[in-house]
């Protein structure tokens, strides 16, 4: 079966970089002006001589993402199931070194924070857990998602990494989405940040969105954790590595997600900071360089930002989160995983982008009226 890693073994990350570093205006205006755009002219989109272009890269994009997504954002949700870890992450508030209190939520305590959410007005919703196998298993979530499967017309997972078979169970039991972050793609300091655990294992996590996709999964999630290693070489693994599951999976979906490195309790600092004008140029660069790709954004970001980024490219964005297992209802001041940064409801983001002419759509109607047939998928 192939994967990912002959690709990713046949690049070296600091010719990458250096490439990136070295693009030009006239690079910059060849990637704006072609139709086709390769993987070259995504490192001209997020190189630094594109800076000064950030008004038509704008432009570009938020007329891109009109054409093909419309006026709308998908709103979700994070419900965390449990904060429980056997991981050591340097980034991570829930990381095994850090004493905490840990739980996991029981059956009746996930239908307390649901009911929560539920009331929020919410239809899509987002699993997250650690990852600590002897609790946190695939018999759990499959549980959880038949004790939620009525109350949520689209149910996506952020936890450990699985087996292809695990893959297989859940999709049969109606999950939608896996989002599966590399973290980094640099992989001497991957193993810095990693240093025990299961997710220590760089390859295992690297051809985790393979298996998923043989698992025949609706749509995956992609990303980094900027703020780790070089934001520009390590966009352009991710978008590598879309490029090649586009390819190899045509039938999946796939999501990029832009997390910036945030305080939590006991926290690392970003290695490399990211400002908001290059934030705002990835993800102009991602919608220019691929048309179909959903892009999204979490409560990570302030609210300034998060406004005026909205019509730019994002197709998806989360309201009202909490980061901690119960933080809904059951528990609120159980230990967050990092401190969220947009803290209006769910309701004051709807208004938001109401204002700005988009409408908020709470559940993800090509999947729920079962119209991906229409695209051949
Ligand atoms: S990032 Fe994930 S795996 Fe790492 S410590 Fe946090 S919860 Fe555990």
């Amino acid at each position: 079966m192939s994967s990912f890693t002959d690709l990713f073994n046949s690049l070296s990350w600091d010719e990458v970089k250096q490439s990136i570093y070295t693009k030009t205006s006239a690079d910059v205006k060849q990637a704006l002006n072609t139709s086709k755009r390769t993987l070259e002219d995504f490192k001209a989109l997020i190189s630094p001589a594109a800076a000064a272009y950030l008004e038509p890269m704008a432009q570009i994009s938020q007329a891109l993402t009109q054409k093909r997504f419309g006026k709308v954002l998908q709103m979700y949700v994070p419900l965390y199931l449990s904060n429980e870890c056997n991981n050591i992450c340097t980034y991570c508030g829930f990381s095994y070194d850090n004493k905490v209190k840990r739980r996991t939520l029981s059956p009746m305590e996930i239908m307390q924070e649901t009911a929560v959410i539920k009331a929020m007005g919410f239809d899509h919703v987002l699993l997250v857990t650690g990852e600590a196998n002897q609790t946190v298993h695939v018999d759990y979530f499959k549980k959880t998602i038949d004790l939620i499967r009525p109350h949520f017309s689209n149910i996506s997972m952020e936890v450990q990494p699985l087996d292809l078979e695990e893959y297989q169970e859940l999709v049969a039991c109606g999950v939608n989405t896996v989002l599966i972050y590399q973290e980094t793609y640099h992989q001497e300091d991957y193993k810095k940040h990693h240093p025990k655990g299961k997710k220590s294992n760089f390859n295992y996590r690297l051809e985790t969105p393979d298996r998923l996709g043989q698992a025949g999964i609706h749509k995956m999630g992609l990303g980094v954790l900027i703020g780790l290693e070089d934001w520009r070489t390590d966009s352009f693994f991710t978008a590598l590595h879309l490029n090649y599951l586009e390819r190899t999976y045509w039938q999946t979906k796939y999501s990029i997600s832009f997390p910036r490195l945030r305080p939590f309790s006991g926290g690392l600092e970003p290695k490399v900071e990211m400002k908001d004008r290059e934030l705002a140029q990835l993800i102009c660069a991602y919608r220019i360089f691929n048309e179909e790709v959903e892009l999204s954004l979490s409560t990570r970001e302030s609210p300034v930002f998060r406004d005026n980024i909205i019509k730019l490219g994002i197709t998806a964005i989360s309201a009202g989160s909490k980061t901690n297992p119960g933080g809904y209802a059951v528990e609120p001041e159980s230990l967050e995983q990092f401190e969220i940064s947009d803290e209006r409801s769910p309701a004051e983001i709807a208004r938001m982008i109401k204002k700005q002419g988009y409408e908020p759509v709470w559940k993800d109607w090509v999947y729920e009226f079962g119209l991906e047939g229409a695209d051949g998928r």
